[in-house]
C-alpha cells in the first residue's frame, strides 16, 4: 500500500461528522421519547383553578445541534377557559420554540457577535445548522431580552436589600473604578420622532447608548502607572434614561463589591447628568473628569482665540495638568474673541472647567496613582457597541438595539453562563 493514493481527509472527517450528527438525532430522539413514557405526570392546573385534560397527542418540528429530532407531546386544555398547555415543551425549556436550548444558545452567541446574515453563515460553517437570518434576530433578540429580565431582578435585589448574596471579595489595596460614557447608536427613522439631532437640518440619527463599566486595579506597571486587573472589566449598557441608567450603574458595582472598597473612582467625561449620577449612587467616590476630553475643551478655547491650527499655550496646559483650573479659567477667561457668538462659545467652554474645577485635580490624582482618562469605556464603546451594532447601513430598534446590548455586555462581562444556567433554574 506504500506510496498509494493520498486519501481526501477533510472528506472523511465531514462524512464521520454528518454520520456521528445523524447518529445522535436518533438517540436524541429516542432519549425523549423514553423519558416521555416514564416520566411522572402530575396533575396540569389551569391559571383560573380548573383541572386541565389532555387533548391528544400534538407533533411539533424540533431542531437541535445534532439536526432535526421527531417529537410530540401531549396537549392539555381547560375545559372551563380553554387555555391550552405543553407540559412537556415548558419541561424542555421548548415553550413557542422549535429550537432546543442548545440551538437557541448558539444563535444567541453568534448573532450577538456579528451580523445575522454572516451569523447564520458561520453557524453553517462550525455548527452544521441551516437557520434563517431572520431566525437568529428573533432568538438572539429574545434572549438578550431575557438577560434583561434576569438582570432587571438583580438589581431589583440590590435595590431592596441593599447588597448581594455573593459579592467577589476585593483585596484591601484596592482602587475601584466606575466609568460610563454615551455613544449614538443608527436607529429606524420611527425612534427619532420629535428628537432633536445633530444633523445639519436639525434631525437626528442616533440615539445614544449608555455604556458603564467596572473595573478594579491594585498594582502599578513597570513605570510606575496605574495597571488595570486584568480580566477585571465588566460592563452594563443600554438606551435609556440617564435615572434609570444610574441604577443599573449601581447594581452592577454593587455586584462587584462596591461596599467593600475603600477607594472607589468615578471617571466620566465631565457631561451634566454625569454629576447628577456619581452624587446620587457614589457619593463617596473621588470624581474624575477624563484628562482628555479637558484637552479637547482647552484646544477648542484655542481655537476659537486663534484660528483652526492653533493649540494651547503651554503655561495652560501646565495648569491643566497641575488642576490648577481656578488659574486656567482666570487667565483664558482675559483673552476677548471676535465675534458675539465666539465669545458665546468660549464662555461655554470656560464653564466646563469651572464646573468640573473639583474633578480636574489631576496632579494630586496621579501622586495617588489614580487612572485621569476614561480610555477603559473609551474603547468598550467601540468594541461592545460599536462594532455590533454601529456598522454602516444599519437601523435598529431601540428594543432590538436593547437586547444585542444586554447580550454583548453579558457575554463580555463572562457572565453569559451564569445567565444561562440561572435561567432554567
Ligand atoms: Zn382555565
Amino acid at each position: 500500500m506504500a506510496g498509494g493514493q493520498a486519501p481526501d481527509f477533510e472528506a472523511w472527517e465531514t462524512l464521520m461528522l454528518q454520520a456521528s450528527r445523524q447518529g445522535g438525532a436518533g438517540v436524541l430522539g429516542s432519549l425523549l421519547t423514553h423519558w416521555q413514557r416514564q416520566a411522572s405526570r402530575p396533575a396540569i392546573w389551569c391559571g383560573c383553578g380548573e383541572r386541565m385534560s389532555s387533548r391528544g397527542w400534538r407533533p411539533k418540528r424540533l431542531w437541535t445541534t445534532l439536526g432535526g429530532v421527531p417529537f410530540g407531546r401531549s396537549f392539555y386544555q381547560c375545559a372551563r377557559c380553554r387555555q391550552g398547555r405543553f407540559p412537556d415543551d415548558e419541561r424542555l425549556d421548548i415553550v413557542q420554540t422549535s429550537y432546543s436550548p442548545g440551538v437557541r444558545r448558539l444563535m444567541a452567541r453568534a448573532g450577538s457577535q456579528t451580523q445575522f446574515e454572516q451569523a447564520a453563515e458561520d453557524l453553517r460553517c462550525y455548527a452544521g445548522l441551516h437557520l434563517e437570518p431572520r431566525e437568529i434576530e428573533r432568538v438572539a433578540e429574545e434572549v438578550g431580552r431575557e438577560v434583561e429580565q434576569w438582570l432587571g431582578k438583580e438589581q431589583e435585589q440590590i435595590r431592596h436589600t441593599g447588597g448581594v448574596t455573593a459579592a467577589p471579595q476585593l483585596a484591601a489595596n484596592t482602587k475601584f473604578y466606575i466609568s460610563f460614557d454615551g455613544t449614538g447608536v443608527p436607529v429606524r427613522k420611527s425612534e427619532l420622532v420629535g428628537r432633536p439631532g445633530k444633523q445639519a437640518d436639525g434631525s437626528a440619527r442616533t440615539r445614544e447608548a449608555k455604556l458603564g463599566c467596572v473595573f478594579t486595579q491594585v498594582g502599578l506597571d513597570k513605570e510606575g502607572h496605574p495597571q488595570r486587573d486584568p480580566d477585571s472589566t465588566t460592563y452594563v449598557g443600554a438606551i435609556e434614561s440617564s435615572t434609570l441608567f444610574g441604577w443599573r450603574m449601581y447594581a452592577e458595582a454593587v455586584r462587584r463589591g462596591l461596599d467593600q472598597a475603600k477607594t472607589v473612582i468615578a471617571l466620566t467625561d465631565g457631561q451634566r447628568y454625569n454629576h447628577t449620577i456619581v452624587q446620587t449612587h457614589f457619593a463617596n467616590a473621588v470624581h474624575i473628569v477624563d484628562l482628555f476630553h479637558a484637552y479637547e475643551h482647552l484646544t477648542g478655547i484655542a481655537q476659537l482665540l486663534w484660528g483652526q491650527e492653533a493649540k494651547a499655550p503651554k503655561a495652560w496646559r501646565n495648569w491643566l495638568e497641575a488642576g490648577d483650573i481656578p488659574r486656567l479659567v482666570a487667565q483664558a477667561g482675559r483673552q476677548l474673541p471676535a465675534s458675539t457668538q465666539s465669545k458665546k462659545t468660549l464662555l461655554q467652554q470656560l464653564h466646563y472647567f469651572e464646573k468640573n474645577a473639583t474633578q480636574m485635580r489631576y496632579a494630586q490624582f496621579r501622586q495617588k496613582k489614580f487612572f485621569v482618562g476614561s480610555g477603559v469605556v473609551e474603547a468598550g464603546c467601540r468594541t461592545v457597541i460599536g462594532e455590533r451594532l454601529k456598522q454602516s447601513g444599519m437601523r435598529w430598534s431601540v428594543r432590538g438595539a436593547n437586547a444585542i446590548i444586554a447580550l454583548r455586555c453579558c457575554i463580555m462581562s463572562g457572565r453569559f453562563e451564569d445567565f444561562w444556567a440561572a435561567r432554567t433554574r
